[in-house]
């Protein structure tokens, strides 16, 4: 093996996929409930996304971003038109679109200090692994960039108290995703947003597993009728094509004017053509009205077959955003799920995490929730 073993893999060798159905080198077909970590949520080469990225295959692959390049103009609209933003940076990944997010916070408000959360996640780069408030994410890296502190998720207090002179922003996830899915408080959400504004400080929301429907909404922060001044987003957007973005208000734009930042590959024009395919597919009121039904049965459903349950201590959900907290390491869970067929994560170390593409049937569903049953029954 010739790979850096950074990945602790489970045993499965994919060969195709399509849809919701992942099927590996032996013909074995797999029910995909983590969508390739909240990636695919449109499903599996979704027909939209696979033609736009064929046409696109066809007319250019890159010319690099010192000239115009119309479709990154076409993606930025779809999703200002659709959200509280007004400028976007288009990067590679979601901590790349954290960095751009942090460099412009502490350049707009020439302060250092950003406040996030305990056993939050926001990437593995320098800056965005020290605002990741999870130790074993930073073990062994030695000193992490400097004026990053942790407040307590859902403890506006804890805020308050580090909150100084020297803050540019906070930053956090309106659901903690890889910290085991906590979704925040309506109400720490508004004392957050008022507090953030009362003091000049920026608030940032991590929208990289939220955005893009995960949550039943385009992007999480609607739920909590809050205007971030920057949020940032990846996973969803390009349906599995690698690409990141990250978008403020207007008054933030002159301080990323030119030369400010910047990336060879980003707004690349095979992920833009998926992002726009996404966002044209996904952004309307049809599909959102669907998805509500689908995220109300798994709800129901949920609460009838699995809640009972009692190896079942929690069950939180936000949308397609679901948590199961088990009495077991959830790990087993997850291999022994994949015996019977079915693809689900981990987030943090008892929780069975489900993040299933938001074009999931009812059947679907029932299905993969039958397969959870008889694992936790055990
Ligand atoms: C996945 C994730 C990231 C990191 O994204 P990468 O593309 O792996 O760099 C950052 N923040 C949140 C909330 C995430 O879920």
């Amino acid at each position: 093996m010739s790979l850096f073993p950074t990945y602790n893999r489970f045993d499965v060798k994919v060969k195709t996929a399509q849809g919701t159905k992942v099927v590996d080198v032996d013909g074995k077909t797999y029910l995909d409930f983590g969508s390739g970590i909240g990636v695919c949520n449109l499903g599996h080469r979704h027909p939209a996304v696979q033609e736009a990225v064929e046409k696109q295959l066809n007319a250019y692959w890159h010319v690099s971003n010192l000239y115009e390049q119309p479709i990154q103009q076409e993606v930025a609209s779809l999703i200002v038109n659709n959200s509280v933003g007004d400028y976007v940076f288009f990067a590679n990944s979601g901590a790349e679109a954290n960095e751009a997010a942090i460099k412009l916070a502490r350049k707009y408000t020439g302060k250092n200090k950003i406040i996030t959360f305990k056993q939050s996640f926001h990437g593995r780069t320098f800056a965005t692994m020290s605002a990741t408030g999870q130790e074993k994410i930073q073990k062994g890296f030695g000193k992490m960039l400097e004026k990053f502190e942790y407040a307590t998720f859902n403890d506006i207090d804890s805020v308050k108290n580090l909150m100084d002179e020297e803050t540019a922003a906070v930053m956090l996830e309106v659901v903690q995703g890889e910290g085991g899915v906590y979704p925040a408080e309506p109400s720490f959400m508004t004392d957050l947003a008022q507090l953030c504004q009362e003091s000049g400080v920026l608030l940032i929301i991590d929208e990289i597993q939220t955005g893009i429907g995960r949550t039943g909404k385009r992007f999480g922060y609607e739920h909590y009728g809050v205007e971030p001044d920057i949020f940032t987003l990846a996973k969803g957007l390009g349906n599995g094509l690698p690409i990141g973005a990250m978008v403020a208000k207007e008054a933030l734009k002159d301080a990323f004017g030119p030369g400010a930042h910047g990336s060879t590959f980003g707004g690349n024009p095979l992920a833009m053509a998926a992002a726009k395919a996404v966002l044209e597919t996904m952004f309307n009121d049809e599909f959102f009205n669907k998805l509500e039904l689908k995220i109300q049965y798994m709800s129901d459903r949920l609460e009838a077959t699995i809640k009972p349950l009692s190896s079942v201590k929690d069950i939180r959900q936000k949308g397609m955003m679901i948590g199961i907290e088990c009495s077991r390491p959830a790990i087993e869970i997850v291999k022994e799920l994949i015996e019977l067929g079915l693809l689900t994560l981990v987030a943090g170390d008892n929780v069975l995490r489900l993040l299933p593409p938001l074009t999931v049937t009812e059947a679907e569903i029932e299905h993969a929730l039958q397969k959870i049953k008889h694992v936790l029954e055990k």
